[in-house]
C-alpha cells in the first residue's frame, strides 16, 4: 500500500493512553526485556500495544530477521517502509518479494509529501549539497506523519554497529512513544544462524558488496571485510545517521543509533 504525502506540516505524534507514565513504562519493559530473546520482545510488544504498535523497516541488508520474527507474532503488524525516492531498485524488488514471503499483510510505503519536494528538492539534487535537508523531508517528516496513529514501534537497530549504538537500550522512551529495538542484544552471529535456520532471502546487493543499504547517492560497497557494518553509508562526511532516531521536541533527551 502506497502512502503518498501532500500535507508539508507534521502533526505531533498521538500519545499514546498512558502518555503520562510512558517514561516508567519504558524503564519497566525494559528492566523485564533487556536480555530477553528477540521473539519474546516483539510478543510483549505487541501484547502491550496491539494494533498501536508499527514495525520500522528499511527491507535493506539485515531487515528479514526482524520481519520473520515479527510475521511470527501477527502478519498484520503495520510495517513502516520509507520509499524515499531514491532507493536501489533492488531495495524496492526485495521490499515485494519478502512481504509476500512472509505473509506480511500491511506493509506501508511512506513517501515524501510532494509540496515538500516541490519546493525543497524540485531537481532530486538536494543529496549534493546537504544531506541532512535532504534527509529530513524524505526520511524524517514522512516517517513523523505516519507513526502519528502509532503509540509505539519497532527497529532492527543493533548494538554491534558500534557508534552511538552501544549504549541502545532494548525498550526506550521517544517523545511520547516507546520504542522497541529487539535485535540490540544480538551480533552478527546470531543473525547469520537464524537466517541459516529460517533460509531468509538475502538482499540481492549483499553478494555485491553491499554490508548495509539505503539510498543509491548514498550507499558504497566496501572491499574491507573488517570495516563497520554501515561504512558504506554516507560515507566520507561525518553524516552517520539520517534523524529518525534523534529526538526533535526541545527538552527531550536524543535517543541514540540510526538504522531501521
Ligand atoms: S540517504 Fe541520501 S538520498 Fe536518501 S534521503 Fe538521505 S541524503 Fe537523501
Amino acid at each position: 500500500m502506497a502512502y503518498d504525502q501532500t500535507a508539508t506540516e507534521v502533526k505531533p505524534p498521538v500519545l499514546g493512553k498512558g502518555a503520562g507514565v510512558q517514561p516508567t513504562l519504558a524503564a519497566r519493559l525494559d528492566a523485564e526485556l533487556r536480555d530477553a530473546h528477540p521473539l519474546t520482545i516483539l510478543r510483549r510488544a505487541y501484547e502491550t500495544f496491539g494494533d498501536k504498535l508499527a514495525l520500522v523497516s528499511s527491507f535493506g541488508a539485515e531487515s528479514a530477521v526482524l520481519l520473520h520474527l515479527a510475521s511470527q507474532v501477527s502478519k498484520d503488524i503495520p510495517v513502516l517502509f520509507l520509499d524515499t525516492g531514491m532507493l536501489f531498485g533492488q531495495t524496492l524488488d526485495y521490499r515485494k518479494q519478502l512481504a509476500a514471503k512472509l505473509g506480511l499483510t500491511d506493509v506501508r510505503d511512506l513517501r515524501p509529501a510532494f509540496a515538500d519536494l516541490a519546493v525543497t528538492d524540485p531537481k532530486s539534487d538536494l543529496w549534493r549539497t546537504d544531506t541532512d535537508a535532504c534527509c529530513h523531508i524524505r526520511k524524517v517528516l514522512p516517517l513523523d506523519r505516519a507513526l502519528g496513529e502509532f503509540d509505539a514501534w519497532t527497529t532492527g537497530r543493533k548494538r554491534f554497529h558500534g557508534g552511538d549504538r552501544l549504549r541502545l537500550a532494548v525498550v526506550e522512551q521517544a517523545e511520547g512513544q516507546i520504542k522497541f529495538n529487539p535485535l540490540a542484544n544480538w551480533g552478527k552471529a546470531e543473525l547469520e544462524a537464524y537466517v541459516a535456520e529460517h533460509d531468509l532471502p538475502a538482499h540481492p546487493l549483499v553478494a555485491q558488496g553491499f554490508p548495509s543499504v539505503g539510498c543509491w547517492p548514498c550507499t558504497k560497497a566496501v572491499d574491507d571485510p573488517n570495516a563497520d557494518v554501515r561504512a558504506g553509508r554516507w560515507a566520507g562526511q561525518d553524516k552517520t545517521e539520517c534523524g529518525i532516531h534523534v529526538a526533535r521536541a526541545p527538552g527531550v533527551a536524543p535517543t541514540v543509533g540510526e538504522g531501521i
